[in-house]
């Protein structure tokens, strides 16, 4: 046959995801830790894995890995669920809260990965675009939740949101919870750089989801794991639309050694916060480049003719994210919190492109990516 029947209608207008990643000498661009897991974690991680059966089917609830989750945030195992990275988890959501004529809450600009795991799945999407400085529209996200018309099965709220960069304020989450039966995921991927959680209210309400994920303060982006504290009848769902093999035996091997060495990441995690600071700092003194304030590993901030910025930055080895044409976050680079020399390298980079206009087009043949 020469031809194919076509896919499912709601792959359509469907772009494959593209994490933008090209080689660089600063990977700034995906939010990961700039520092790898090394020394005696790394030592540690290779005899765990020796260990493991590879012949063998993994635990498909990866119970000791859970245990450990569970216990470090005083709940039973049967309140957490490990996944292939947080992103299995997201689609797990939308595969058991949403579907034909449930409606997903989306708050935009946000995680793009909430509205594709929708679309996919076929969940009309109402969107509550976010109000000056990337601010909640709370007034009108909780007139919409109380609306039964609108029939909101779940929402997402990435606090901090990525890419903007603070939290959601935790009365307004709150007043969320307590005001609709939806189910209200937080997605608390930075939380360990935010040092703020919903877990307080976890006992509440039976409607919260907390996600976490090993991908971003545990330096484990390459491993996929994260996880979900829940009420254990809300697992109960996720459990029955998971892939019961999706989180591999070596993947919980190198995520039991991290978790148990946990406190030792605690002074990277720090650097990153103190430099978080200095870069958003070094960015406010640079004409035209308005930083925007982040609770997170990584900085959003404006700057005059973006996407040509992007290019210098890139051709001089730094590559950050490109947001200057996403709706909503228009003349905008993300850059992510690197090692402090990284940092000096991008400041250094971004304000010769802002100081000095004509440089910008003598040295672009530099010692940069395309040397
Ligand atoms: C990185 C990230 C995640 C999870 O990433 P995984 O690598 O799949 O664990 C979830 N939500 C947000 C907002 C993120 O930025």
């Amino acid at each position: 046959m020469d031809r194919v029947v076509a896919a499912a209608p709601q792959l359509a207008n469907i772009v494959p995801y593209d994490p933008k990643y090209l080689p660089a000498q600063a990977y700034l661009s995906a939010n990961e830790n700039p520092r790898d897991v090394d020394g005696d974690i790394r030592a540690q991680i290779e005899e765990e894995v020796r260990a493991v059966a590879l012949n063998r089917y993994p635990d498909p609830l990866a119970n000791d890995l859970r245990d450990l989750i569970a216990h470090a945030n005083g709940l039973d195992r049967d309140w957490v669920l490990v996944g292939n990275g947080g992103d299995e988890l997201l689609f797990d959501t939308a595969l058991a809260w949403g579907g034909p004529g449930r409606t997903f809450l989306n708050m935009p600009p946000t995680f793009s990965v909430y509205a594709a795991n929708a679309r996919l799945t076929n969940t009309p999407i109402m969107d509550i675009p976010r109000t000056h400085g990337f601010a909640i529209d709370e007034q009108r996200v909780l007139e919409a939740l109380a609306d039964p018309d609108n029939n909101i099965t779940f929402t997402i709220v990435a606090s901090p949101n990525n890419p903007t960069g603070l939290m959601a304020p935790p009365e307004f989450l709150e007043r969320v919870l307590a005001a609709t039966d939806a189910l209200v995921m937080v997605d608390e991927a930075y939380f360990e750089f935010s040092r703020q959680t919903m877990r307080p209210h976890l006992e509440q309400h039976k409607n919260l989801v907390i996600l976490r994920t090993f991908s971003k303060a545990f330096s484990l982006a390459g491993v996929r794991i994260g996880y979900i504290l829940a009420h254990p009848e809300v697992i109960r769902e996720y459990l029955k639309v998971r892939q019961p093999y999706s989180v591999d035996a070596v993947s919980q091997a190198i995520a039991r050694v991290v978790f148990r060495n946990r406190s030792a990441f605690e002074p990277r995690i720090q650097e990153i916060i103190s430099e978080r600071g200095r870069l958003t700092e070094a960015l406010r003194t640079l004409p035209g480049v308005i930083p925007h304030p982040s609770e997170s590993n990584w900085v959003l901030f404006e700057v005059p003719d973006a996407p040509q910025a992007w290019r210098f930055l890139y051709d001089r080895g730094i590559l950050v994210r490109d947001f200057s044409t996403a709706p909503g976050l228009e003349g905008t680079l993300r850059v992510t919190v690197g090692t402090p020399a990284q940092n000096d390298a991008f400041l250094s980079a971004l304000r010769t492109f802002v100081l000095d206009p004509d440089d910008r087009f003598r040295s672009e043949k530099g010692s940069g990516n395309h040397a």
